[in-house]
């Protein structure tokens, strides 16, 4: 697949280990037997940006398949997903993340999240302004059923790429300025970043899984009536 060979050549570019990096195959809008051809092609972890299309494809897809949360998570839709997804990408408020803990205890689970930035501080994106991550990471991390993994950002459309390699940079060196305080619980190692048009440049500077939805299914096409 051209898109593993990108991921790879970036890597070494940047002396890292193509191994290293995860590409999470974005689903969104896309049917189960499309997603299924993508599967057998060897790509098991998957990103829905909605609790409802996870919930809509996920006995389809089965047990041979690992998803993922990357969109905006609203509170009341934490318990539908707690037990049913791998990572979360999206954790972005006390409510949210004390919503996490609450139903991960009641599972009896540990879950794995991630903190959205927003790196570029856009005001349409969600994410917790850069300023605001490290005394929100010590304000959760004595949650004993949530584990911080890393950072994930949503960085701005751009024609080139290399307009985004200032702030995937910053994003990298958030987490390891966060690393370097040794907060207790706290050692994160996931960087969430870089998306079709601009996931070469994140791998070079450390994305450890990019989200790639157009680049493996093509355009993606929103009919009429979603069903949401
Ligand atoms: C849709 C989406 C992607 C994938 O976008 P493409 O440009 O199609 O690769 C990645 N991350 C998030 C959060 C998304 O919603």
């Amino acid at each position: 697949m051209e898109i593993k060979d990108k991921i790879k050549q970036a890597a070494l570019r940047s002396g890292r280990l193509p191994e290293d990096i995860l590409l999470l195959a974005v689903t969104k809008t896309i049917d189960t037997d499309r997603i299924q051809e993508a599967v057998e092609a060897g790509l098991t972890s998957l990103g829905e940006n909605k609790v409802q299309e996870i919930l809509n494809k996920y006995e389809t897809m089965g047990e041979n398949v690992k998803w993922h949360l990357i969109g905006h998570l609203q509170t009341n839709k934490v318990k539908y997903i707690i037990d049913k997804v791998e990572l979360i990408h999206s954790v972005e408020s006390l409510k949210l993340a004390e919503e996490i803990e609450k139903r991960a205890a009641a599972k009896n689970i540990i879950m794995p999240i991630l903190i959205e930035v927003n790196i570029a501080q856009e005001d349409s994106k969600f994410g917790l302004h850069p300023s605001e991550v490290e005394n929100f990471i010590r304000n959760i991390s004595t949650m004993q059923h949530i584990c911080i993994k890393g950072l994930m950002t949503v960085a701005p459309f751009v024609e080139n790429p290399e307009e985004n390699r200032y702030y995937f940079r910053q994003l990298r060196e958030l987490l390891v300025d966060i690393n370097e305080k040794k907060i207790d619980n706290v050692h994160m190692d996931i960087l969430s970043m870089g998306m079709t048009g601009d996931y070469e440049v994140a791998i070079e500077e450390g994305a450890t899984i990019v989200r790639v939805g157009t680049g493996i299914f093509g355009k993606r096409l929103y009919p009429e009536k979603v069903n949401k």
